[in-house]
């Protein structure tokens, strides 16, 4: 029985200020839905408001994420941010957004080895993956996705990826109101994502792994997402900035 996971993805959105502020209007009721842990919540806010966020939900069945880390875990890289200063402030982190992949330049190894670095440090990765709107419109969203899978599990052991959480998030789909339809995305995930993960591993680690979809969700689109059986939840984007339908998202998440 695979637990839901629903992920916030707060993107370059909120100062320390505003993130007091959402996390103060999300907190009481999502710690409701959370309460008996028939589904797992996650707020992954910007860097600098981790510790704001972590430590206002400190007492109660909230998670918190980062957007992104570093693979080394200490140095000379200005700018970026290493797994044991993750590890103080938070449980989860995104892995190779597509936002990450398109603007900077973020490759399959790259995720691989942030993957990698991110389980040796106690930290659940959300491994993003999906297909660009060209890819699909070529139908090849299997090739893609199954080679982004292949390629992010890379010299990852079993009960390793066991840990994981993937997000599949077309790349058409994110921030764009035209989400995938259930069906659709549910056939990627069943098909191609457990299906390379079976090559990968075997088919209990495949069923194991949890999978959320991502683009477009809302609380009106919600249902046809959540109703799908290969569907572990979603990673949101836009809708997880507004307190009232992220709720209504994560209510939605336990029927
Ligand atoms: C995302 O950022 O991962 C995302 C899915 O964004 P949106 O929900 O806004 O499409």
């Amino acid at each position: 029985m695979r637990i839901p996971i629903i992920a916030g993805n707060w993107k370059m959105n909120k100062t320390i200020a505003e993130a007091r502020e959402l996390v103060g209007a999300l907190r009481d009721e999502l710690t409701r839905v959370a309460a008996d842990g028939k589904v797992q919540i996650v707020l992954c806010p910007p860097f600098i408001a981790l510790a704001e966020v972590a430590a206002r939900v400190k007492e109660t069945p909230i998670k918190v994420g980062a957007q992104n880390l570093f693979w080394e875990v200490k140095g000379a890289y200005t700018g970026e941010i290493a797994p044991p200063m993750l590890n103080e402030v938070c449980d989860y982190v995104i892995i190779g957004h597509s936002e990450r992949r398109q603007y900077f330049g973020e490759t399959d190894e790259g995720v691989n080895k942030k993957t990698r670095v991110a389980l040796a440090h106690h930290l659940t990765p959300i491994v993003c993956v999906g297909e660009n709107l060209q890819q699909n419109e070529a139908g090849q969203t299997a090739q893609i996705v199954g080679a982004q899978v292949r390629a992010a599990f890379t010299e990852i052991a079993r009960d390793d990826a066991r840990r994981c959480v993937i997000a599949y998030e077309p790349v058409w789909a994110i921030g764009t109101g035209k989400a995938a339809s259930g069906a659709g995305a549910n056939a990627v995930i069943g098909l191609t994502i457990r299906g390379a993960l079976a090559d990968l591993y075997d088919e209990a680690t495949a069923q194991t792994i949890r999978v959320q979809y991502g683009g477009s969700v809302t609380p009106k689109n919600v249902a046809e997402f959540f109703a799908q059986p290969e569907i572990d939840g979603a990673l949101v984007g836009g809708a997880s900035l507004l307190a009232a339908d992220f709720i209504a998202i994560c209510q939605a998440a336990r029927k």
